[in-house]
């Protein structure tokens, strides 16, 4: 279940792997062994995305809803914006077509939320097992916007060598702000509460949610944006390593500024889970240049989705790697989680 669960374990056996075979891909402007968000060829960006979450239904949200926002996310990263997705369904034998039906409504809620359709898919049923119900892929493409150009123009104001046509996540460089858009651990709380039947079940509530538009907006409107990720399986450390990793760049996070409910908080506690490594399906780490990142924050807390957002650190050369400045006054080094201590949350 390791190899599923987006930290080391499953980082080597995609490189080790699917990597070796399929990498050195030719033509792709974003290649496969980039390893980013989703791949670029020509002006188009491309994404694939299975989604096995179990239970198929969990506080906040279902594997609709999860399926379209996830696929949508990665592709918005990029700084691209997703028009059309492809649907795959793998069925459990016995699934009820009530439930099937709750899940088609939850994604066509969640397309116009996007802006995007399902324009072609496909649909399997297999025997009963181990499931949990249906298994759901979503493929996608995205094109490059206006906004994106305002974006890469504002950039190259603070940053004249500044050279990227995307949103990478190799694109940082020393002094760089980081910015997250909300509260961390939510989603894989929930889920989690859903699995176990645990009773703070009630309260936490998986954030899910396409955050194409308002990318969208911070990249027309301010600007300034030269990495972004979000933080799913693995969590915030996951995130911030592959930033340090390919941008070969020090991040430097604090840990007052991480915005955590504080049911998130004592669940973690209770449960010895550290919230950085569980998985989130509505937030963003935004990497800007220093000069625009309080116009970000600003921003994004004007914004139903980023009103809890904090400017949570800096990269430096100082050091490598992720480190955080504890509220205890010592520095903690954040190492790439071996997995997402959740399974199948996505
Ligand atoms: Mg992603």
């Amino acid at each position: 279940m390791l190899h599923g669960a987006g930290g080391t374990v499953m980082h080597e056996l995609v490189r080790n792997y699917i990597v070796k075979y399929f990498g050195g891909s030719g033509n792709a402007e974003v290649p496969l062994e980039a390893l980013d968000d989703a791949a670029v060829i020509g002006d188009v960006v491309l994404k694939s995305d299975s989604h096995a979450v179990k239970p198929i239904f969990f506080p906040g949200g279902d594997i609709g809803r999860l399926a379209v926002s996830g696929t949508v996310n990665d592709i918005a990263v990029l700084g691209a914006e997703p028009y059309a997705l492809t649907c795959g369904f793998v069925l459990e034998e016995g699934l009820a077509l009530n439930d099937f039906e709750r899940i088609l409504a939850s994604m066509q809620k969640t397309c116009q939320e996007a802006g995007v359709s399902i324009v072609t898919g496909d649909t399997k049923v297999i025997e009963r097992g181990n499931l949990g119900g249906c298994i759901i892929n979503t493929s996608g493409i995205g094109r490059r916007t206006s906004a994106l150009e305002e974006n890469f123009g504002v950039v190259k104001k603070f940053r004249r060598d500044f050279s990227a046509r995307w949103i990478l996540d190799s694109n940082l460089k020393d002094g760089d702000k980081i910015i997250l858009s909300g509260t961390i651990g939510d989603h894989g709380l929930a889920v989690l509460s859903a699995q176990e039947g645990l009773s703070f079940g009630s309260s936490i509530k998986s954030d899910v949610q396409p955050l194409n538009r308002l990318i969208q907006r911070l990249l027309g409107n301010v600007g300034g944006i030269v990495a972004m990720k979000d933080p799913t399986r693995g969590g915030l450390a996951d995130a911030l390593n592959e930033f340090s990793e390919k941008s070969k760049t020090g991040i430097l996070i604090h840990e007052e500024k991480i915005p955590i409910k504080e049911n998130v908080r004592a669940a973690c506690e209770m449960l010895g889970l550290d919230p950085l490594e569980v998985g989130n399906e509505g937030k963003i780490i935004i990497g800007v240049v220093k000069e625009k990142a309080e116009e970000i924050l600003e921003m994004l807390r004007k914004i139903e989705e980023g009103k809890e957002a904090e400017i949570i650190g800096e990269t430096t050369k100082d050091f490598k790697g992720v480190a955080m400045q504890t509220v205890v006054g010592g520095k903690r080094i954040i190492a790439r989680p071996i997995g997402d201590p959740v399974p199948r949350i996505c």
